[in-house]
């Protein structure tokens, strides 16, 4: 047994607490969701998450809601409050999609001629966690991406892009803005609909670290970048100790640090728990972590900045 104590851990692993598990992108009867928002809640709790935001679209056809779940707050689950939100136009004609969670009730529509960025920055300057929304399901152009500068993090996994265009999956563009040094985070999503025809409800996860199953905390803790995401696969702990990073996790067929551009350390095997490999190649820069299980679900950490 290595002294482990003179190890550094990357949020969340640094983190006192314990990990709750939760979706932070749904949709109810408010928008275009298939169940009302008391269906959607009780589905996840049964589910054995602790915690979700219902984010309905915020658009004017639907009265631009705000749906409140705070009723079903519970001493072992809770809701965060949320939306997303929308104004013209990506330079291929799409609404913007921009998730907000952590939002006040009162949140106001977006002003007359308000552009993406400036909406997004009134979400975050009234307190919520801002991610660009499945960019690849779209077509976001890296430039779109760059110019939300309130942007928290983006969306690196959609359950219901997944199953609608296959285009759940947003690293690319993810992976090319952390190339430059901007400094985002990564959570997956359902963005369950609940529809008969899509299966797309506990597909990904996030799991926050916090001290307490509190929204306001929870809030925080994404805002801190103090989650990993998840299909399945646990990370127990990454760490960097001795110029190596260190990552323990469920039994893995394959595990992945992956940094700037090509930049890569890589192992497969069987049941794969515990792995080291060296971070000279990732220093003055990134690396982040995927795990493999042997059904193919992956868990992701968000990147690990590394000084030179
Ligand atoms: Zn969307
Ligand atoms: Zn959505």
């Amino acid at each position: 047994m290595r002294d482990r104590s003179s190890a550094m851990r990357p949020r969340p692993f640094d983190r006192p607490g314990r990990f709750f598990r939760g979706n932070i992108h749904t949709h109810s009867t408010n928008s275009d969701g298939h169940a009302t928002p008391e269906r959607v809640v009780e589905a996840y709790r049964r589910q054995g998450y602790d915690f979700i935001a219902v984010t309905d679209h915020f658009l004017s056809r639907y009265g631009y809601p705000i749906t409140d779940t705070t009723q079903w707050r519970t001493s072992d689950f809770t809701t965060l409050l949320g939306a997303e939100l929308h104004v013209p136009a990506l330079a291929n004609g799409e609404l913007w999609h921009i998730l907000a969670v952590g939002l006040p009730p009162d949140f106001a529509p977006p002003n007359p001629g308000e552009s993406a960025a400036d909406l997004a920055a009134r979400a975050a300057e009234a307190g919520a966690f801002v991610g660009l929304a499945h960019p690849a399901w779209y077509g976001l152009t890296p430039d779109e991406a760059r110019s939300i500068e309130a942007a928290h993090a983006v969306e690196v996994y959609n359950e219901t892009c997944a199953m609608h265009n296959d285009r759940g999956e947003s690293w690319y563009i993810t992976d090319l803005l952390l190339s430059e040094g901007r400094r985002l985070t990564a959570f997956g999503a359902d963005d369950a609909h609940l529809s008969e025809s899509r299966p797309d409800a506990f597909g990904v996860w996030v799991m926050v670290r916090a001290e307490q199953l509190d929204p306001r905390v929870l809030v925080e803790a994404l805002k801190a970048g103090a989650y990993y995401t998840s299909q399945g696969p646990l990370i127990h702990d990454i760490r960097l100790e001795d110029r190596e990073i260190v990552v323990e996790c469920s039994p893995a067929r394959s595990i992945f640090v992956s940094g700037r551009h090509r930049r890569v350390a890589f192992v497969h095997g069987q049941r794969l728990t515990e792995w080291r490999c060296s971070i000279e190649q990732f220093l003055g820069s990134y690396c982040r972590v995927t795990v493999v299980d042997h059904s193919g679900k992956r868990a992701w950490t968000n990147p690990i900045w590394l000084e030179e």
